[in-house]
C-alpha cells in the first residue's frame, strides 16, 4: 500500500458503481486509479482537488486500487466561465504531455500554481494558458524561442510562422518572396508573443480577436507536433477559444 498526493484531472464512471480516476500525482506523475464501489458512497470525489491518497499498487491493467483519501485542497472554483476552460485546458495538456515520474514535482508544482493564479481571474485567462505552455514546453527540453527568427537565428521581432511553428522575421520574408509557406501575425499576436514571459504584468493592455487566439494556438500547437512528432488536440482548448470574438 502506497500514500500519494494527487490532483484530480477527470473522472470516468466505470461499470455500474465505481469511478476511474485520472490523476496528477505528486511522485509518480500520471496514474489512473479505479475507486471500487464509489458511485454509491457518501463522500463524492471531485475534479480540480488535491487528496492524500491511499492506494494499492496496480496488479493488471496498470490501475491503482482507491482505499482511501482526504481532501487537502480545492483548486476547483474560478471567477468567470472562461476562467474555468482555461484551467480544464491546462488540466488537458498535463494529462496528455509524457511526464518522467523522477520529474512530477515539477509538473505538479507548476499546474497547481497555474491554477492558483487563474482562480480571480475575470478575463484574458488564455494569456496565462500561453505562459503555461511556454514553461511546460522548456520544462520538457523544447523550449520555443519566442524573439528569434529561425532562419537567420538572429534576435529579432517574429514577423509570420509555418505549419511547424517556425519563426521567420520580416527580413528573411522578404528575401524568400513572401513565401505562401508562412502566415503573418497579427499586431496583438506579435505583442503577445513579446510579453509571454512576463505577461502577468500586462493583462489589462491585451484585447484579443478570435482570430488572434486561433493564431496562437495553432503556432504551439504546431511547435509543439513538430518536436514531439505527436499531433496535440485539445478539446477544452476549442472550448476556451469560443470565449472570443
Ligand atoms: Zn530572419
Amino acid at each position: 500500500m502506497i500514500k500519494s498526493m494527487g490532483l484530480v484531472l477527470s473522472i470516468f464512471p466505470y461499470s455500474e458503481s465505481s469511478l476511474i480516476l485520472k490523476v496528477l500525482s505528486w511522485d509518480r506523475a500520471q496514474i489512473s486509479i479505479i475507486a471500487k464501489g464509489w458511485r454509491k458512497k457518501q463522500q463524492p470525489i471531485l475534479r480540480f482537488v488535491e487528496y492524500e491518497f491511499t492506494l494499492y499498487e496496480p496488479k493488471e491493467e496498470g490501475l491503482y486500487l482507491l482505499k482511501e483519501l482526504s481532501q487537502s485542497r480545492d483548486y476547483s472554483s474560478y471567477a468567470s466561465t472562461s476562467t474555468w476552460a482555461a484551467a480544464e485546458a491546462g488540466a488537458e495538456l498535463c494529462a496528455r504531455i509524457i511526464i518522467p515520474p523522477s520529474d512530477a514535482k515539477q509538473y505538479y508544482t507548476l499546474l497547481t500554481q497555474y491554477l492558483l493564479y487563474l482562480a480571480p481571474m475575470q478575463e484574458n485567462a488564455i494569456l496565462i494558458f500561453w505562459r503555461l505552455m511556454l514553461r511546460l514546453f522548456s520544462m520538457m527540453g523544447i523550449g520555443i524561442r519566442l524573439q528569434r527568427c529561425d532562419t537567420c537565428t538572429l534576435s529579432k521581432e517574429p514577423f509570420a510562422y509555418d505549419a511547424s511553428g517556425e519563426i521567420i522575421c520580416q527580413d528573411c520574408l522578404q528575401e524568400l518572396s513572401w513565401s505562401e509557406r508562412y502566415t503573418p501575425f497579427s499586431p496583438t499576436s506579435k505583442k503577445v508573443l513579446r510579453l509571454l514571459p512576463e505577461i502577468a504584468n500586462h493583462l489589462q493592455d491585451i484585447h484579443l480577436t478570435r482570430s488572434d487566439v486561433a493564431e496562437l494556438n495553432q503556432l504551439f500547437l504546431s511547435y509543439y507536433a513538430a518536436h514531439q512528432k505527436q499531433t496535440l488536440k485539445l478539446k477544452s482548448l476549442s472550448v476556451l477559444s469560443q470565449f472570443y470574438v
